[in-house]
C-alpha cells in the first residue's frame, strides 16, 4: 500500500503496472473433492510428456465410426486434427447413451421463465426428436454441409435443431434472439443459409417478446433463404409468409427414427458470431472430432462432472459459444443431466436462479461476471433465503471476475464450500484453455491459474517472448490445440490477419495477461482496451477490481482517454450499491482508494457515477463506448449493445463531472 506522495509515485512509475493488484487470498481444493476429484496433477505431466498422445486418448471418450490415422496435421495457421477419422455428433450425444441403457437419464431439466412451465427431457425424448427434426430439414431438403440459421430463445428446440443440423452435417449458425434484423440479415447472408428456423416469439421479463417480425424483416433481405421453420411458442399472433411453415406441423408427422451417417472429423460443425464486443463480428467456423473432443474434456475435468450423480447449469444463453460448448456439445457429449432457463435472473423476482437452483438440486453451476456483481448489487441476502447445499463447483466465464466478486460468489453462493474455476476461452477457441481444477488448483481470487492439460498458453512481450514469472503483456497460444477455429468462415485472410500475424507462429488471443510470481496467469481485460499512463501500461481489470473492492461499488468500467499531460488519463464509470447515495464527495473518495490499492499512478483523473453500464448482449461492458465519451467524442457503433439509451443515461451525467 503506497502512501500517496510525490516520492512514493516516482518510485511507482518504474515498476511494471501489470503488477499491481496484490492479491494474497488462496483457496484449496476441498479435500473430499480432491479425493474423488476426475482429474489429478499427474494431467498435467502427461500431456507434457506426450501432447498429442494425451489428446488421442480424450478422442477416445468419444465413439468414432472410424479411426483416425494422424492426430495433428498442422499447415500453420490451418490445422486438422484426429485426420481420417469419422463419426456423428449426434450420435455421440444423444444416441449412444441411450445404447448404453441411459435411454431413462435426464437430459435437460428444462425450466421456462413462466413459473410452472417446465419440461423434462430424457436422452430417449431426445434422441426421438431429434431423429424427426433431421428427417423434416432433409424432407425441407437440407443437406451436408447446407448453412441452417437458428434464431429461437431458450427453449428445447434450439439443441435439438442444433442436434439434427449436425446429424445430417449440415451447418448450424446460432444467432442470439435478442439481435436485431440487421444483425440477423447480415449474418444469414455472411453464411448464405437456405432455411431459418425461429419462434413466434419467447418470454422476457413476465411477458411474450416477438421474434417472428424480426425474421420476417432480416429475410426480405435475404433472397437465399427458401423456408422459415416456426415453432408456436407464444401463442402470439404472426404474420404469414410463403416460405414459413410450423414445426409443429412439420416435424410432428416426421418419423421417429433416423439413421445418423459418420462425417469426417473436419466437416464443419458450426458458424458462430463472436459477440462484437471490439468491433464487427467474425464467423468462426469450428469443426466436429476435435471440437467435442475438448469440450467434452474440459467440461469432465474443468467442473469435475459426474455424470451419474450431478446436475449441472450453465445460465448462459446458448446463442453464445459458452451455450454451445457447455449447455449443448459438451454436457451431453458425457451424458451430463443439465438445466437450461429459458428467463432472466429477476423474473418473477431476483431469486429466481436460487429457487432453481434449489428446486433442482443443481451441483454445478457456471455463469458470468456480470451476473455475479448483479446480484452483488441486489444484495446477500436474496440467495441466503434458498437451499443451495447442493452446489459442490461454481464456475465462471466471460470476463476477468474481479477477485471481490469472486470471494462474494464462493461465500453467498457456495457457502465457502464450492472451489469457483475461472474459465478463460473464447469463441475462437472453441472450449476451456486456462482454468483451475477443482481438485488439484490452490486458486486465487481473480486468477484464470494454469493452462489446461493440453494446452501451451503463454505471456509474451511485445517481441513474442515469454516473460516469465512477475512480467506483464499478451496472451498467446504457442501450440494449435483440438476445438480451435479453423477459420474466419469464407475469410482465410481476415483469418491469418487476425490471430497469426501478430506474433511468428503464435495464436495472438488480443487479451492482455500477466503472469505472477507463481506463474499463475492473471487476465487484465482486451489489449485494445489496455491504458498507457505516463509510459507505463496500466490495465482497466486491475483498477476495476480495485474499485469494486470498495464497499460502495458495485461495477465498474474504467478507460484511457487522452490527457494533454500524462498522454492517457484514466477515467472510471462506477455503479454504486444498492442501498449508496450518491454524495460530492464519493469520487474524491473512490480516486484515494484506488490510489492507496494499486498506487498513485492507478489513481482516475474522472469517477463518474452512472446508473448503467454499456454492454453487449452477452453482459460485457463496451468499453470503446466509454471511451468515446470520455473524449467527448460521438459515441460509435452500438448495434451490439444490449440497451441503446443506455449511453444517453450516461452522457446525462458527463457535465456534473467536469
Ligand atoms: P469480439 O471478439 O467480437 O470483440 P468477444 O471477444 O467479447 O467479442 P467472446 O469470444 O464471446 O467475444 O469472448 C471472449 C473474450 O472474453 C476473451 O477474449 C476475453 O477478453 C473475455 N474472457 C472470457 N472469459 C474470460 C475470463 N475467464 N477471464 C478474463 N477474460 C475473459
Ligand atoms: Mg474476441
Amino acid at each position: 500500500m503506497a502512501p500517496e506522495t510525490p516520492g512514493s509515485e516516482s518510485r511507482e512509475t518504474q515498476e511494471t503496472l501489470s503488477n499491481l493488484l496484490n492479491e494474497t487470498r488462496r483457496f484449496a481444493p476441498p479435500a473430499e473433492l480432491a479425493a474423488s476429484a476426475n482429474v489429478t496433477a499427474e494431467a498435467y505431466e502427461e500431456a507434457a510428456r506426450d501432447r498429442l498422445a494425451f489428446w488421442d486418448k480424450q478422442a477416445d471418450r468419444l465413439t468414432w465410426s472410424k479411426r483416425w490415422d494422424t492426430t495433428l496435421e498442422w499447415n500453420a495457421p490451418f490445422a486438422k486434427w484426429f485426420v481420417g477419422g469419422e463419426l456423428n455428433v449426434a450420435y455421440n450425444c444423444v444416441d449412444r447413451h441411450v445404447e448404453a441403457g441411459h435411454g431413462d437419464k435426464v437430459a435437460y431439466h428444462w425450466e421456462g421463465e413462466p413459473e410452472g412451465d417446465s419440461r423434462t427431457i430424457t436422452y430417449a425424448d431426445l434422441q426421438r426428436e431429434v431423429a424427426k427434426t433431421a428427417n423434416a430439414l432433409q424432407e425441407l431438403g437440407v443437406g451436408k454441409g447446407d448453412r441452417v440459421a437458428v434464431y429461437l430463445p431458450m427453449i428445447p428446440e434450439l439443441p435439438i435443431t442444433m442436434l439434427a443440423c449436425a446429424r445430417i452435417g449440415a451447418i448450424h449458425s446460432v444467432v442470439f434472439g435478442g439481435f436485431s434484423a440487421t444483425a440477423l440479415s447480415g449474418r444469414i447472408k455472411d453464411a448464405d443459409a437456405k432455411v431459418v428456423v425461429t419462434a413466434d416469439g419467447g418470454y422476457r421479463r413476465g411477458a411474450p417478446s416477438a421474434l417472428k417480425p424480426t425474421v420476417d424483416e432480416a429475410v426480405k433481405e435475404c433472397p437465399g433463404i427458401e423456408h422459415v421453420v416456426v415453432v408456436r411458442r407464444t401463442g402470439q399472433e404472426v404474420a404469414q409468409t410463403d416460405k414459413d411453415i410450423w414445426w409443429h406441423d412439420l416435424v410432428e408427422r416426421q418419423p421417429e427414427t433416423h439413421e445418423a451417417q459418420p462425417h469426417d472429423a473436419e466437416h464443419p460443425l458450426y458458424i458462430l458470431y463472436t459477440s462484437g464486443t471490439t468491433g464487427r463480428p467474425k464467423g468462426i467456423l469450428h469443426t466436429t472430432g476435435g471440437y467435442l473432443t475438448q469440450t467434452a474434456y474440459t467440461h469432465y475435468s474443468v467442473f469435475d462432472l459426474k455424470p451419474e450423480t450431478d446436475v449441472y447449469w450453465c445460465t448462459a444463453d446458448i446463442g453464445w459459444v459458452t451455450g454451445h460448448s457447455y449447455i449443448v456439445y459438451g454436457p451431453l457429449a458425457n451424458g451430463a443431466t443439465s438445466v437450461i432457463y429459458e428467463g432472466t435472473p429477476d423474473t418473477p423476482h431476483r431469486g429466481r436462479f436460487w429457487e432453481v437452483v434449489q428446486k433442482y438440486g443443481v451441483t454445478i453451476l457456471y455463469t458470468a461476471p456480470t451476473a455475479i456483481r448483479t446480484f452483488m448489487k441486489w444484495g446477500d441476502d436474496i440467495p441466503a433465503k434458498f437451499d443451495m447445499s447442493s452446489l459442490r463447483v461454481l464456475g465462471s466465464v466471460g470476463e476477468p471476475i474481479n477477485p471481490e466478486a469472486y470471494v462474494w460468489y464462493r461465500e453467498h453462493i457456495g457457502g465457502n464450500r464450492t472451489p469457483v474455476v475461472d474459465t478463460w476461452w473464447q469463441t475462437e477457441t472453441g472450449a476451456i484453455m486456462i482454468s483451475p481444477l477443482p481438485g488439484v488448483t490452490s486458486a486465487k481470487p481473480g486468477a484464470a491459474m494454469r493452462p489446461l492439460p493440453g494446452i501451451t498458453a503463454d505471456v509474451v512481450d511485445d517481441q513474442g517472448n515469454s516473460v516469465g514469472n512477475g512480467g506483464g503483456g499478451y496472451l498467446a497460444i504457442r501450440d494449435p490445440w483440438p476445438s480451435m477455429l479453423r477459420t474466419i468462415w469464407g475469410d482465410d485472410q481476415r483469418y491469418i490477419d487476425t490471430y497469426w500475424s501478430r506474433f511468428e507462429g503464435m495464436y495472438f488471443a488480443g487479451d492482455g495477461a500477466k503472469r505472477d510470481d507463481d506463474g499463475d496467469i492473471w487476465l487484465l481485460g482486451r489489449v485494445d482496451d489496455v491504458m498507457l499512463v505516463s509510459g507505463h501500461n496500466i490495465s482497466t481489470t486491475e483498477v476495476e477490481s480495485a474499485l469494486v473492492s470498495h464497499p460502495k461499488v458495485a461495477e465498474a468500467a474504467v478507460v484511457g482517454a487522452t490527457d494533454p499531460v500524462t498522454g492517457q488519463a484514466i477515467v472510471s464509470f462506477v455503479i454504486l450499491r444498492g442501498s449508496v447515495e450518491e454524495s460530492d464527495d464519493i469520487a474524491a473518495e473512490l480516486r484515494n482508494h484506488v490510489a492507496r490499492t494499486l498506487g498513485p499512478i492507478a489513481k482516475p483523473r474522472q469517477i463518474l457515477v452512472v446508473p448503467e453500464l454499456p454492454k453487449t448482449r452477452s453482459g460485457k461492458i463496451m468499453r470503446r463506448l466509454l471511451r468515446d465519451v470520455a473524449e467527448n467524442r460521438s459515441i460509435g457503433d452500438v448495434t451490439t449493445l444490449a440497451d441503446s439509451t443506455v449511453m444517453n443515461l450516461i452522457s446525462e451525467k458527463l457535465p456534473s463531472a467536469k
